[in-house]
C-alpha cells in the first residue's frame, strides 16, 4: 500500500533555541501527524533571553528550496514566518500570484517582542500589497495589527477594527492575537469574509511563551491541509496553542521565554 503523509510547507526563520521559527513549525506539524517541508529564510543565533545575531538568506537561494520542495512534494498548505527582506517577500508572493502556495496562512513577522518594528517600508507595504491578497489566513499579533493599520491597538474593540481594516486588505481571515492584552483574559478577534468573533481564552501565567505565534500560524496550515473548513481551522489551532501553553507553564529551560509542549509531554 502506498502512503503519503500530507505535506506542510514552512517559509520560515530558524531559532537557535528552538522555541520559535522553523523548529516550532516543525514540531506542530509533526504533532498534526504531517510532514514539514522547510524553506529557511533567516538564521538566528539567539537564546531563551536574546537575539545576538541573524543573517538573512539570499532570495536566490530562497528561491531555490522553494523551488526544489515545490517542483518535488505535493504541499498542501504553506506557512510563512519571518521573510525579513522585501525581495523574498515579493518572491513568496509571485509564488503565490502564480497559484503555487495552497492554503496560505501569512504571520506578518515585522515586530520584536518588545514591539519594535524589525524591517523598514518596504517590507510592510509588500506584505500588504504582493501577499496579503493571496492568503487564506493571516495573523497579525497586536503590535504587528497597529503597525499594518498604522493605528494603536490596545483594547479588544481596537482588535476587531483592526482585524476588520486587514481583512480588507485581501486576505480571506485574519486573526489578530491577544496574547499581549494586559488582563486576565488574552482573547484573539477572528476576521473570517466580513464576520468578526472573540476566541476567548484565559491567560496562563507563564514565562514559556515562545514560538506561540508560529505555532498558531503552523497549525491553521495543518488544519487547512487537513480539509478543515477555515473557521474550524483557526478554532482547533487555538485550542491546540493553549494547550500546549498551558502544559509548558511549569518546564525550566533557559533563562528567558522557553518553548510550549507542542507535542503534550506533559500531558
Ligand atoms: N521567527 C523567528 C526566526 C523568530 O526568532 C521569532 C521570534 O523570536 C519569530 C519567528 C516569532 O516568534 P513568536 O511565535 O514568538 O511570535
Amino acid at each position: 500500500m502506498v502512503v503519503t503523509p500530507t505535506v506542510v510547507l514552512t517559509i520560515a526563520g530558524s531559532d537557535s533555541a528552538g522555541g520559535a521559527g522553523i523548529q516550532a513549525d516543525l514540531r506542530t506539524l509533526a504533532a498534526h501527524g504531517m510532514h514539514g517541508a522547510t524553506v529557511v529564510t533567516v538564521v538566528t543565533a539567539q537564546s531563551t533571553s536574546e537575539t545576538r545575531a541573524a543573517e538573512f538568506l539570499s532570495a536566490d537561494l530562497v528561491g531555490a528550496q522553494l523551488d526544489a520542495v515545490l517542483s518535488d512534494l505535493p504541499v498542501a498548505a504553506v506557512k510563512t514566518g519571518m521573510l525579513g527582506t522585501a525581495e523574498v517577500v515579493s518572491l513568496v508572493g509571485e509564488h503565490a500570484r502564480a497559484g503555487l502556495l495552497p492554503n496560505l496562512v501569512v504571520d506578518p513577522v515585522l515586530v520584536d517582542a518588545s514591539g519594535g518594528a524589525l524591517f523598514d517600508d518596504p517590507v510592510p507595504q509588500r506584505y500588504v500589497t504582493e501577499l496579503f491578497p493571496h492568503a487564506s489566513v493571516v495573523t497579525p499579533n497586536l503590535h504587528e495589527a497597529a503597525l499594518l493599520v498604522r493605528a494603536p491597538v490596545g483594547t479588544v474593540g481596537d482588535m476587531e477594527r483592526a482585524a476588520a481594516a486587514i481583512g480588507a486588505m485581501g486576505p480571506a481571515a485574519v486573526v489578530v492575537k491577544g496574547g499581549r492584552l494586559g488582563g486576565q483574559r488574552s482573547p484573539d478577534v477572528v476576521w473570517s469574509g466580513g464576520v468578526v468573533r472573540r476566541l476567548p481564552a484565559i491567560r496562563v501565567e507563564t514565562c514559556n511563551d515562545h514560538g506561540t505565534g508560529c505555532s498558531l500560524a503552523s497549525a491553521v496550515a495543518a488544519n487547512l491541509a487537513r480539509g478543515m473548513p477555515r473557521d474550524g481551522a483557526i478554532d482547533a489551532a487555538k485550542y491546540f496553542v493553549s494547550r500546549a501553553i498551558s502544559s509548558a507553564a511549569g518546564w525550566r529551560m533557559g533563562s528567558g521565554h522557553g518553548p510550549i509542549d507542542h507535542m503534550g509531554w506533559s500531558g
